[in-house]
């Protein structure tokens, strides 16, 4: 979630790690050579197929290189299986010397330039593995489809909280879609969590009481095994042997979210095994320095490219090297408009190459001067598999950004939603919302909103009123008239594949709602801890609409709260007291501006204060201020105000 806005500006290029061009293992299976010797079978991968194509089309002459063995003949001379041509020497990165001097300079260049960033930071300094491993991790899943920017105050955060795997295995899910709230993608989070549950684990004393908290969640603040008080401590259980898988095959293999980028980044930057990564910026480098211009979420493309990577992965500084690629395609090798006068590898690169080329051709077409003859190593000429498709050639306008290409985005499903902000004074005169939370799978799951109902297409506004209004019904066990749900407007939230369209109503109920135990947890929130439950941004910008609407309704010149009475006299609310005061002193209808419902009003040079405000800022630790002050300008509260008509 966090829309398709946030997913375009991925930092790492967006849209290139698990769970959308590398879609979990299945897609792995699809990418292995078959074991079938005839490759005719299912397994055939994409890419053996790819190739297999290429071999028909060029008459089955592909050239390999020389001395290279053709993998899955068949030793006995029968059918042979097809095998996967090699691509032409232009996408290729074959010279040792050439590997070594790009290694040389993207780490010079990277040691240099790198940005400071809080995971960096920890998997440079800290000794233990588990927690490094655990670093990386973390910042690796909040980074999908996410900008740096906007990860470093959540890494924070979620660290400070959860310092330790241990640590994250005792929190709730509640609490990390808290944490998580505004991050998006929230299956991110939940998947962490229950990640970080297989790895080390002690189901010591609190087991017995709750099999989903640990001991120090329950019972002990400390783990009594530390101090070898655990009467349980023979039971400790280490589903995954104590430790986090120490290698990219089992990262990959035994946590769950953990995909192949994911586990070759933790896997190079924490333990230093030497394998390579492949995520959006990555793709983008290396389609770049080697002109791949076939649609880059293939798995043809992609396989090709994880080789790649693989290779040129530099053996003794693994970790530092990906990070550099993936630094590169984030600050320098930039989607639109790339620096490559400031780039480190701009001599390896053969888009840039192709471009001189392209340039050098136009003059010299200009000059009337014959077009030179092509490079036997350029590619493009035939049916290449790695190459732009013939229907998209080389467009000179576009530069080396001619490379990546994708293939044309699929367009979201469009859905509508009614949902109601369903509003009340609670018991201190502060206006609550109702909020329920989701099923605990699904889009957006175990997230708390306003009661919401999707819609089918088509419906008119008095339909759409007629079926919130049940559904609002049924929640609140009360009668609902269609009539009483007042239009906010509509609010916008564009999902990575849905473009929904929230239809906001409010309705403002009066006394004390009992809600249904048996339908889903709902609850009553102020507006302060609606902010701070694991709510969607797309239900903030809900509540931000109707507040916006309340705002333009209040009775701008008239003494009284927003959402409170209107006029004097009227059933006592937050503001009611007030009213009685103003009424006294006559003063009501003076011209004054409404002030924020819970917080204070200016008149006569001072500043009112709620009482409930107030109280509310002295439970954030806030000094009450001027209670006991008549000096023009500090804050009073009413019972001050009470206390000194003088003042006016
Ligand atoms: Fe990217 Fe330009 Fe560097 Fe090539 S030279 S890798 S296109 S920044």
């Amino acid at each position: 979630m966090g829309g398709a806005s946030r997913s375009d500006l991925s930092p790492r290029g967006g849209g290139a790690r698990e769970g959308k061009h590398f879609p979990g293992k299945a897609s792995r299976g699809a990418a292995a050579p078959g074991p079938s010797a005839t490759g005719s079978g299912p397994a055939m991968s994409h890419l053996r197929a790819a190739a297999a194509r290429g071999l028909r089309r060029s008459g089955g002459t592909a050239a390999r290189p020389a001395g290279q063995s053709r993998k899955g003949a068949s030793p006995r001379g029968g059918t042979s299986a097809p095998v996967p041509a090699p691509p032409p020497a232009q996408h290729l990165f074959s010279d040792p010397s050439e590997i070594d001097t790009l290694r040389g300079n993207l780490l010079a260049w990277y040691d240099k330039s790198k940005r400071d960033l809080p995971w960096r930071t920890l998997a440079a300094t800290e000794p233990d593995a588990d927690r490094r491993a655990y670093a990386v991790w973390v910042s690796e899943i909040m980074l999908q489809q996410t900008q740096v920017a906007t990860v470093i105050d959540y890494y924070n955060r979620w660290m400070q909280k959860w310092p330790t795997l241990q640590a994250l295995a005792q929190a709730s899910l509640e609490e990390v879609n808290e944490l998580w709230a505004g991050l998006g993608y929230y299956s991110r989070g939940k998947r962490l969590q229950e990640a970080a549950r297989k790895v080390p684990w002690c189901w010591g004393v609190g087991a017995f009481l709750d099999p989903s908290a640990a001991c120090g969640s329950v019972l002990a603040p400390v783990c009594l095994a530390s101090l070898g008080l655990c009467a349980a401590a023979t039971r400790v259980v280490t589903e995954l042997g104590g430790q986090m898988p120490r290698t990219a095959e089992e990262l990959q293999k035994l946590l769950p979210g953990v995909g192949r980028y994911t586990a070759g980044a933790i896997a190079s930057i924490s333990y230093g095994q030497a394998t390579g990564v492949v995520d959006g910026n990555v793709i983008r480098v290396l389609c770049r320095l080697r002109c791949i211009g076939a649609d880059s979420s293939s798995p043809a493309v992609i396989d090709r490219l994880w080789d790649m990577a693989n290779a040129l992965v530099d053996r003794s500084r693994p970790g530092d090297f990906n990070q550099a690629l993936m630094e590169l395609g984030a600050t320098v090798c930039v989607p639109k408009a790339p620096l490559c006068g400031e780039c480190p590898v701009r001599q390896h690169c053969r888009a840039r190459r192709r471009v001189e080329k392209e340039l050098a051709f136009a003059s010299q077409k200009l000059f009337g001067k014959p077009a030179p003859v092509p490079d036997v190593e350029d590619c493009g000429f035939g049916d290449c598999p790695l190459c732009p498709p013939a229907t998209e050639p080389w467009d000179s306008s576009l530069g080396v950004t001619n490379f990546p290409r994708k293939a044309a985005k699929k367009q979201p499903r469009v859905a509508r939603t009614a949902t109601c902000v369903l509003e009340r004074r609670g018991c201190h005169g502060a206006l609550e919302y109702l909020i329920v939370q989701r099923p605990s799978s699904g889009l957006l799951a175990g997230l708390w909103e306003f009661p919401s109902l999707a819609l089918a297409q088509g419906l008119q506004e008095e339909q759409q009123r007629e079926v919130l209004a049940d559904h609002l019904q049924a929640c609140t066990g009360r009668p609902v008239a269609a009539g009483d749900l007042r239009l906010i407007g509509e609010v916008i939230h564009v999902f990575s594949h849905i473009h929904q369209t929230y239809v906001v109503y409010s309705l403002p109920l009066d006394g004390d709602v009992t809600l249904d135990p048996a339908l889903s947890p709902s609850r009553w929130v102020t507006e302060e801890e609606f902010h701070t439950s694991a709510v969607s941004t797309a239900m903030k910008k809900v509540l931000k609409a109707c507040e916006k609407q309340h705002g333009k309704d209040s009775d701008h010149g008239k003494v009284g709260i927003a959402g409170g009475c209107t006029a004097p006299g009227a059933a006592p609310r937050c503001c009611g007291p007030w009213c009685a005061v103003l009424e006294t002193h006559g003063l009501w209808g003076q011209a004054v501006d409404h002030p924020k419902p819970g917080t204070g009003l200016s008149l006569g040079g001072f500043a009112l204060v709620c009482p409930q405000y107030q109280a509310s800022k002295r439970k954030r630790g806030a000094k009450p201020q001027g209670a006991s002050s008549t000096r023009p300008g500090t804050q009073l509260s009413l019972r001050a105000f009470l206390q000194a008509p003088t003042s006016l």
